[in-house]
């Protein structure tokens, strides 16, 4: 098994080595994406191949998943494919930023080390539309019925016209 994905890692060492880096990362272990999820169990697969692109440590390869968002209509669950095609290059200075080809997104690293799973997470959050919903209309039941209950309820007592009302009425009677 390939689960555990290393936390930090050191991307020029792993550029030099080339090294390649397959597994599976739990989602559990992305906090922000984690609040953006109906169901925080699950994983996704993870192939990311680092080189270098002349001076420059990149990283190339791709990040996949079944996640389950929560819609942001109705609040309930949402099936979503993650496939992400990555492709990085870590630069310390806008100058490598600008000489770098326009096929590498540029990352500006400071630290040696960087947090892998947050790499991962990043990418996987810019994928990802801002108000994920269900390609169906999903609102117009429940939902909105529901919250607006407790209000009403919560006003009614308050209400000096439903007092005169009731008032009105013993008086007819
Ligand atoms: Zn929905």
């Amino acid at each position: 098994m390939l689960d555990q994905l290393p936390e930090l890692i050191d991307p020029v060492v792993f550029a030099e080595r080339q090294s390649n880096i397959k597994g599976y990362l739990g989602l559990q272990r992305l906090e922000r994406l984690g609040t953006l999820l109906f169901d925080k169990t699950g994983e996704l697969k993870v192939d990311l191949q680092f080189y270098k692109e002349g001076k420059v440590p990149v990283i190339e390869g791709r990040i996949e998943g079944h996640i389950t968002l929560a819609c942001q209509s109705c609040m309930e669950a949402l099936d979503w494919s993650v496939d992400k095609s990555v492709k990085i290059g870590m630069v310390q200075t806008i100058e490598q930023a600008d000489r770098l080809t326009d096929e590498f997104e540029p990352l500006m690293v400071s630290d040696e080390k960087m947090s892998l799973p947050g790499l991962i997470e990043d990418e996987v959050l810019i994928s990802l539309p801002d108000f994920p919903r269900h390609a169906h209309k999903c609102l117009h039941y429940e939902p909105a019925v529901k919250l607006a209950e407790p209000k009403i309820n919560e006003h009614e007592p308050d209400n000096p016209f439903a007092v005169l009302a009731t008032l009105k009425n013993t008086g007819d009677q």
